[in-house]
């Protein structure tokens, strides 16, 4: 069967850390998609050749207007050297661009445990971005939201995070691996989820973002016994075109 195909045009482009930016897609043909929040899509993007490039990326925000306009939200790292870097970053509002999907199953189960753990690495936490009116519908479920960065300014989607924090049951834990900052924990993601003491018969974890993060947290949790299934794994692995 053909995979879902979708004509989106670029609606804002917009810095939001020295590498990061926040792109904002209208869907333009057909007008709705299914979706679930924590899922990813593919952009196929024109190349020099007649095979488009293909790169996947989370939904960090999807919204519909009143006019019944759907908006798709996405972050996206700049690569050194990078194609569809290169190509998103230098793109103007009004550009249309195609995408499939969408796919992935990172997304929050319909039974919860007493603790679900919210990991992620960079633009890795954009899932967890998209999860943000779930989370604050699931009071009986502990979360603890996990964002690692190397610096306070790599970070974004604070003032979102913080605010569903205020809620008894979320708790955000922005991790700095290389600066000090007051609110903030010095160190990896991994240790601060070690410190939690994560215990499969209670909890359960979500991973997303840079593959080697991905595989030591999956490890420490298998090391502690928790099953495939306790832990939902998204890596944002490189393309191989
Ligand atoms: C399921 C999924 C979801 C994803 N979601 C996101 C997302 O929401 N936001 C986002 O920014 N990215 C996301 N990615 C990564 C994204 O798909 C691209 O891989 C990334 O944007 C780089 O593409 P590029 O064409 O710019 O670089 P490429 O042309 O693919 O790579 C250029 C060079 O850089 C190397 N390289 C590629 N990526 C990296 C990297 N991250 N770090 C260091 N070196 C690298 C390559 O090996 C290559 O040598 C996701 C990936 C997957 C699989």
């Amino acid at each position: 069967m053909p995979l879902p195909s979708f004509q989106v045009s670029l609606e804002s482009n917009e810095i939001i850390t020295p590498k990061v930016r926040k792109l904002v897609f209208k869907l333009d043909d057909p007008k709705t998609i299914s979706y679930k929040p924590g899922q990813f899509v593919s952009f196929m993007l024109p190349s020099d050749d007649d095979r488009p490039i293909k790169r996947s990326y989370s939904i960090s925000n999807m919204e519909k207007n009143t006019d019944g306009v759907t908006h798709i939200e996405f972050v996206i790292a700049y690569v050194d050297g990078g194609k569809a870097s290169e190509l998103f970053f230098n793109a103007e509002p009004g550009m249309t661009m195609e995408m499939t999907g969408p796919f992935g199953l990172l997304c929050l189960l319909e039974e919860l445990p007493q603790r679900v753990f919210l990991v992620g690495t960079g633009t890795g936490v954009a899932p967890y971005r998209c999860m943000i009116e779930q989370i604050k519908a699931r009071p009986d479920t502990e979360f603890h939201i996990l964002f690692g960065a190397q610096y306070y300014e790599d970070m974004f989607y604070l003032d979102d995070f913080n605010e569903v924090a205020k809620l008894d049951h979320v708790h955000f834990h922005p991790c700095l691996s290389r600066e000090d900052k007051e609110g903030c924990v010095s160190g990896y993601v991994q240790t601060k989820l070690a410190e939690l003491n994560p215990n499969p018969e209670t909890d359960m974890a979500y991973l997303c973002g840079n593959p080697n993060m991905v595989d030591e947290v999956f490890n420490m949790l298998q090391e502690k016994n928790f099953g495939v299934k306790q832990v939902k794994r998204e890596k944002y692995v490189f393309s191989r075109f």
